[in-house]
């Protein structure tokens, strides 16, 4: 069987909420649920990639303020997307969901090469953690409707980026089902 891990990236309370108003954010919100309930259905795995920062620690926050703190509320999953009990949260503190975490081990112990992104945001923790994933040899879908950029909402600038890193399969979620069916 061809099971998939999917990697729902930094749907959090801190991220959606200041642009829940915004269409690209309030499509991309359906358009993972949609994406959530397949997987489940089809037993994918399914692991959230949460930001989860500690302050005086971690430099990223110098930057870009702080944001996504460990135990706050803002560093939770957004309601329409809860996780279930059962399923995999994994807590990162850069901007890869590969740096300093166990992501790599579990994929190890499952099995898996197929692996589905999605989430916020392309160009900034999409990408690095594509490019890690790239680097352990991951076969990568990238659902370009299930995310947007961070800094001008081309998801295309971004793919075309990492196109010249490795081979990533991009597709929209409707592309990405039909090619799931018959598995
Ligand atoms: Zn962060």
């Amino acid at each position: 069987m061809n099971r998939k891990a999917i990697l729902i990236i930094d749907m959090l309370n801190d991220f959606v909420q200041p642009k829940k108003k915004d269409k690209i954010i309030r499509n991309i919100i359906k358009n993972i649920k949609k994406l959530i309930y397949i997987s489940r259905e089809k037993k994918d795995l399914i692991i959230y990639v949460n930001d989860s920062h500690i302050i005086g620690e971690d430099k990223e926050l110098l930057e870009w303020g702080n944001h996504a703190i460990k135990g706050t509320k803002g560093a939770k999953v957004i309601k329409k997307l809860k996780p279930l009990k059962n399923e995999l949260i994994i807590e990162k503190r850069e901007f890869s969901g590969f740096s300093r975490t166990n992501l790599n081990d579990i994929l190890i112990r499952n099995n898996i090469n197929n692996i589905i992104v999605c989430g916020l945001f392309a160009d900034i923790c999409l990408k690095k953690t594509c490019i890690d994933a790239l680097k352990n040899n991951y076969n990568i879908i990238f659902l370009k409707d299930c995310t947007t950029n961070y800094h001008d909402n081309s998801v295309e600038n971004t793919i075309k980026e990492l196109k010249k890193i490795g081979q990533i399969n991009d597709m929209e979620l409707n592309e990405y089902v039909e090619s799931n069916k018959n598995e």
